[in-house]
């Protein structure tokens, strides 16, 4: 589903779903679109046809939430994730400043996400108006189910949680992929996210300012192994399914970060995404 007023990115979701319950989905795609911030002028809603035997299936990224007392503190905690999956110092600043002012070229947000050069901070992407977006993507019920649980049980659940994980999930198993930045384009919605295989999904709270308008995706990539074409199709095209539910953590407090850490990190995949 894709939402829009004058043109320009409202919002959007995906799912990937078994027959049966699709006439239940494409009503949920629409309230979704009916409810954003403000009232798009235009819903498009597509549905498509599957092969179940292309599908792949993966485990979610470990969560945790992290809640720092500042936006300047939200910028030190990402950049030092970023940092240590492998992104430049460069390109975390391109991409900050590219997310603040509004990634397309016209200074709108985009309906995908910016490709980028971890090294250089250059972009990627072909079309930098649309974007890359991530489809063909979405949980079994019992997974799904589980996540719910686990967000709620932590008292971290929001429903945006859900989408943003299977997407940075779908985008970090590829190995192109360093990091990915994140947050939403509503501006009522200020936690962000960093993820990478190694610190797993990073929520970030106070991302940016409450009544911001502008977000964006941006997905760091290692530009030397990376076939641009391949990468794309991938995250376009290939279906994923997560039947799978990593690790999920309670809110770190950043004044008690390292703390938090220790407490943190009971699977050997999460022992992996120190920082
Ligand atoms: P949201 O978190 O849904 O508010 O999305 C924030 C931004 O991420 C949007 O403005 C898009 O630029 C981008 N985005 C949203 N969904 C996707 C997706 N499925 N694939 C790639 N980028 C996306």
């Amino acid at each position: 589903m894709r939402a829009s007023i004058n043109k320009a990115h409202v919002s959007g979701a995906e799912r990937l779903v078994d027959g049966w319950p699709l006439d239940r989905v494409l009503a949920e795609l629409i309230c979704r679109a009916l409810s954003s911030h403000v009232m798009p002028d235009e819903i498009c809603v597509t549905a498509d046809p599957v092969d179940p035997a292309s599908i792949s299936y993966t485990k979610s990224l470990d969560v945790r939430t992290i809640d720092p007392s500042s936006h300047k503190e939200a910028y030190k905690i990402s950049t030092k994730i970023l940092r240590s999956s492998g992104v430049s110092a460069i390109a975390i600043e391109r991409a900050f400043r590219l997310l603040l002012s509004g990634p397309s070229p016209d200074g709108n947000n985009m309906r995908g996400a910016i490709i980028m050069n971890a090294l250089t901070g250059d972009r990627i992407e072909p079309d930098m108006r649309r974007g890359v977006r991530v489809s063909r993507i979405d949980y079994t019920g019992d997974a799904r189910a589980l996540l719910e649980r686990g967000l709620k049980g932590h008292g971290v659940y929001h429903e945006r949680v859900i989408d943003a994980l299977a997407i940075a999930t779908k985008v970090s198993d590829r190995d192109e992929t360093l990091a990915e930045l994140c947050w939403s384009d509503n501006p009522r919605y200020t936690t962000g996210y960093v993820a990478s295989t190694a610190s797993g999904y990073v929520r970030i709270m106070h991302m940016k300012e409450n009544g911001a308008l502008k977000g964006g995706r941006v997905f760091f990539v290692d530009y030397k192994s990376a076939s641009i074409d391949q990468y794309i199709d991938y995250l376009e095209r290939q279906p994923v399914i997560i039947d799978e539910i990593g690790h999920i953590c309670g809110s770190e407090n950043i004044r008690r970060r390292v703390k938090g850490i220790e407490a943190c990190t009971p699977s050997t995949d999460a022992q992996k995404g120190r920082f």
